[in-house]
Order: structure tokens, then C-alpha cells, then sequence
């Protein structure tokens, strides 16, 4: 169970303007929410503070009512993927997956049976024992969600994961992430500012434009809007 909560959230880099002005955006549990809008809007920039990466500086944060402003990053319960991947070159599959599991101290025999689930969910059973410059792009791109996967998150943020993809592959990725969706059972908030990629992932999508909420709703409703 996890409900995503923003409460008038602003965010100003050290002395700068406010790139985030009044933000108020409630993720239902296990929804699919879309954030979309131009680049330089402030999409990662509220995808980070959710992750803990960045302060808040107005505003709050709740998840389940419970405030998160001030918890750290590791004690959120959220597992964030980047769109450049950002896997461990000299390791392999097996291993990116494991890493973080390790340093946390699980043991062994928890760690191979998440990897194991993680890589059967996302079909890269049979990359393990690769290193990431022996893959393609959409393969890097599954162990980089596949890292994310086997901490077993409440939340998934996801900042642009397709963007690196050439234009098949996008949509292939796009159509595993629905599936991955109802099995994961988990809240997603979703960054990108492709309108295909919101209009077919969203159960909602929220628009963002200099910093403001536009608009919010269902991909249906927005389609029907003038
Ligand atoms: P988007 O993800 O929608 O492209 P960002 O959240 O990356 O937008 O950026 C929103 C605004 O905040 C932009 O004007 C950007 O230049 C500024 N910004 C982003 N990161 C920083 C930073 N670390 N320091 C100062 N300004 C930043
Ligand atoms: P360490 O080097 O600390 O022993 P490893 O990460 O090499 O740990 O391996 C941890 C456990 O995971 C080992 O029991 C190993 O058999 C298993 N393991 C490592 N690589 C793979 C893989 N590609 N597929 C399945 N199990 C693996």
C-alpha cells in the first residue's frame, strides 16, 4: 500500500527562482501516474525530491499520511530509474542486481531468489553472467529496472527510461512496462515528455508547465479537452 501525497510543495535551487511553485498532486495506491510537460519544466526535479535526492523547500511530502520531508533516501521505500541506466560496467547483470541487496546485508539465499524473480519478470534469465557493454540498449535498460525491481519498492520513479531508445524498442519497452505494471503491484510515478508514452502508460496524467500543475486527469478526459 502506498499513496503518494504532495502538499503545496515548492522547490528554489540555493538562491535561485522557484522551478516548483505550488505543487498539490495526490498518487493513488498501485496507480500508474504520468508526469508530463516540456523539458526544463521541473519534472526530475519533483521526481527527486520524492526520491529524497533533493530538499524540499515548501511544502510536504507524505506517503501512506506519514511526512517524508526529512526520512533519507534509503529508508524511503522507493527504488528510482534513471533513463541512462547508470550500471556498474565491470560488474554483471547478476551482479548489478545484487549489489544493492548486499550492501543492505540480506543474505545470500534472499538475494538470488529476487534476482532470480526480477530477471524471469523482465525475461533476462539468460543474461546474467553478461557485463552491460555486451548488451543492447533496451537489455541495459531491464537491468537497470530489474535493480530497481528486486528491493521490492512501494514506489517506481521513473525519469525518461525510453528516451535512449531507438523508436521500436520504445514501444516494445512501453507495452512490458503495463504488463510489469499489474504484476508489480506497485505505485508508479512516470517522467516523460513524449504524449504517446503518458496517453497509453497513465492512469492520470499531470501536466506540468514552468513549474505549475496545468492539468490533471485521466488520458481519456484529457483527450477529449479542447
Ligand atoms: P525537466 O525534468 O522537466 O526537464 P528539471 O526538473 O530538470 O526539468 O529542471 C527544472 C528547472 O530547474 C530548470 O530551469 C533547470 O535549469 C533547473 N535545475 C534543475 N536542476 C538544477 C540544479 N541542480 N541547480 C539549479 N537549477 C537546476
Ligand atoms: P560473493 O562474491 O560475495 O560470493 P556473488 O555475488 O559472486 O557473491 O554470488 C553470490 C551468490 O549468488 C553465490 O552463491 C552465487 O552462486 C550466486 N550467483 C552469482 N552469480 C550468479 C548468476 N549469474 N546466476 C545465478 N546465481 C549467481
Amino acid at each position: 500500500m502506498a499513496e503518494v501525497k504532495l502538499v503545496h510543495v515548492a522547490k528554489a535551487y540555493e538562491n535561485g527562482p522557484r522551478v516548483i511553485r505550488d505543487a498539490t498532486i495526490t498518487v493513488q495506491d498501485r496507480e500508474f501516474l504520468v508526469l508530463v510537460g516540456p523539458s526544463g519544466c521541473g519534472k526530475s526535479t519533483l521526481l527527486r525530491m520524492i526520491a529524497g535526492l533533493e530538499d524540499i523547500t515548501d511544502g510536504d511530502l507524505l506517503i501512506d499520511g506519514k511526512r517524508m520531508n526529512d526520512v533519507p533516501p534509503k529508508d524511503r521505500d522507493i527504488a528510482m530509474v534513471f533513463q541512462n541506466y547508470a550500471l556498474y560496467p565491470h560488474m554483471t547483470v547478476y551482479e548489478n542486481m545484487a549489489f544493492g541487496l548486499k550492501l543492505a546485508g540480506l543474505p545470500k539465499d534472499d538475494i538470488r531468489q529476487r534476482v532470480s524473480r526480477a530477471a524471469h519478470l523482465l525475461e533476462i534469465d539468460a543474461l546474467l553472467n553478461r557485463k552491460p557493454k555486451d548488451m543492447s540498449g533496451g537489455q541495459r535498460q531491464r537491468v537497470a529496472i530489474g535493480r530497481a525491481i528486486v528491493r521490492n519498492p512501494k514506489v517506481f520513479l521513473f525519469d525518461e527510461p525510453l528516451s535512449n531508445l531507438d523508436a521500436k524498442l520504445r514501444v516494445q519497452t512501453r507495452i512490458e512496462l503495463q504488463k510489469l505494471h499489474r504484476e508489480l503491484n506497485a505505485t508508479i510515478i512516470y517522467v516523460t515528455h513524449d504524449q504517446v508514452e503518458a496517453m497509453t502508460l497513465g492512469d492520470r496524467i499531470v501536466v506540468l508547465r514552468d513549474g505549475d500543475v496545468v492539468q490533471q486527469d485521466t488520458p481519456i478526459n484529457l483527450y477529449n479537452q479542447p
